[in-house]
């Protein structure tokens, strides 16, 4: 055969294997372009799982007519303005998401910037483009994607139950709205219970979001944690040992804003938590890193919350140090500890009774 170039259509459909994997994967898209617009509140609705319909709704700045039509067509971004991978502070870049979701889904998408008269509404339907047309609407942009993979029958039956889907979308949001608790969430639809989690305040609000996320009953059994080592910072709520669970579905980690799965993470948080819980309990953690974006590598796959840090041996102990000092403030003391402090009484000039008792915790 000899060798063709691909027509645009086809490539997009191609690239949205890669990024579209799901109706969560579109949510996660969508999501983190209205937190790029600046938005103050995101607003998600489902209906089928997120098969049948997802609706994301922004007040971020919009978009004017132009970038509109482009923000549709493959590898056009806004958020690269020089070549430079490494300075990136957004969560998008790669400009695939929108032309992916329309290569298989119905897009539409009405967008209306600060300044402007009315809104436009521009749709992607199979990969053909319809509009702009005006659109009455508030400042912001709203995204629907409707049938998502109905015309690609392959991809369609890899999909799970309503229900399972339908949870899959829940999660993901949990997670944006952990890493950002400055932005109001709404989450509803005929096919899930509703969540609304008003905005909390840029300082001292992740408490107050964990709690609404997380259950009042974990931020009451949870102690904060606060630590700042080799230019690793750790902050969070770490849950009590008593108050574990069965799996890891109440642990959330965070890399520099990102919701990430990290072995470790996981591993350094299972050694925190060996002395005082079971083999098989899982301690509720929400565990939020802040490291310089030199020392880690969030490109290894965009879609999939994977990474890699330049030193995993610095991490982990970071976090063991820190969920270490925080369980201990809570009268938790691991084997480690107490025998540190053995070490430390016998080696002191005078070890006195009472001195050695206090200096382990009894
Ligand atoms: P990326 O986010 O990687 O740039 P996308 O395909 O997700 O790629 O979006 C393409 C462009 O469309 C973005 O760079 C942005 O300029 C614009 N855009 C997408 N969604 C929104 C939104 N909710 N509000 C404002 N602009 C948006
Ligand atoms: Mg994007």
């Amino acid at each position: 055969m000899p060798i063709r170039q691909l027509p645009p259509d086809l490539v997009n459909r191609i690239a949205a294997g890669e990024v579209v994997e799901r109706p969560a994967s579109v949510v996660k898209e969508l999501i983190e372009n209205a937190i790029d617009a600046g938005a103050s509140r995101i607003a998600v609705t489902t209906a089928g799982g997120g098969k049948s319909l997802i609706r994301v709704e922004d007040d971020g700045v919009g978009m004017d007519r132009d970038d509109l039509i482009l923000s549709v067509e493959r590898h056009a971004t806004s958020k690269l303005d020089d070549d430079r991978l490494e300075a990136i502070r957004t969560l998008g870049f790669r400009g695939e998401a929108l032309a992916s979701i329309g290569a298989v889904a119905a897009l539409s998408i009405a967008t209306r910037p600060a300044g402007a008269l009315s809104g436009l509404r521009l749709a992607v339907e199979r990969g053909v483009r319809s509009g702009p047309v005006p659109q009455a609407m508030n400042r912001g942009t709203i995204v629907e994607v409707r049938d998502l993979f109905a015309a690609v029958p392959a991809r369609l039956k890899f999909l799970k139950s309503e229900r399972a889907e339908a949870a899959a979308i829940t999660d993901v949001v949990k997670r944006l709205a952990m890493a950002n608790p400055q932005i109001h969430f709404v989450l509803e639809g005929a096919d899930r219970a509703a969540a609304n989690w008003p905005a909390q305040p840029r300082e001292g609000g992740l408490a107050a979001r964990l709690s609404q996320v997380m259950g009042e009953d974990f931020a009451a059994n949870a102690v904060p944690l606060g630590l700042a080592r080799h230019g690793v910072v750790v902050a969070g709520l770490a849950g009590l040992p008593t108050y574990s669970r069965a799996n890891s579905l109440s642990q959330f980690y965070f890399v520099n804003g990102r919701s990430v799965r990290d072995k470790v993470l996981l591993g350094a948080v299972r050694a925190a938590y060996a002395d005082f819980t079971f083999r098989d309990r899982f301690p509720a953690i929400a565990l939020y890193l802040a490291i310089d974006p030199a020392e880690v590598d969030v490109n290894v796959h965009p879609a999939k919350a994977e990474l890699r840090f330049r030193d995993p041996g610095a991490v982990r102990s970071a976090v063991i140090r820190a969920i270490a000092e925080a369980l201990d403030a809570a009268g938790y003391r691991a084997a480690t500890t107490v025998a540190d402090a053995v070490l430390q009484a016998v080696r002191a000039p005078e070890p006195a009774e009472a001195g050695f008792a206090a200096s382990v915790g009894y």
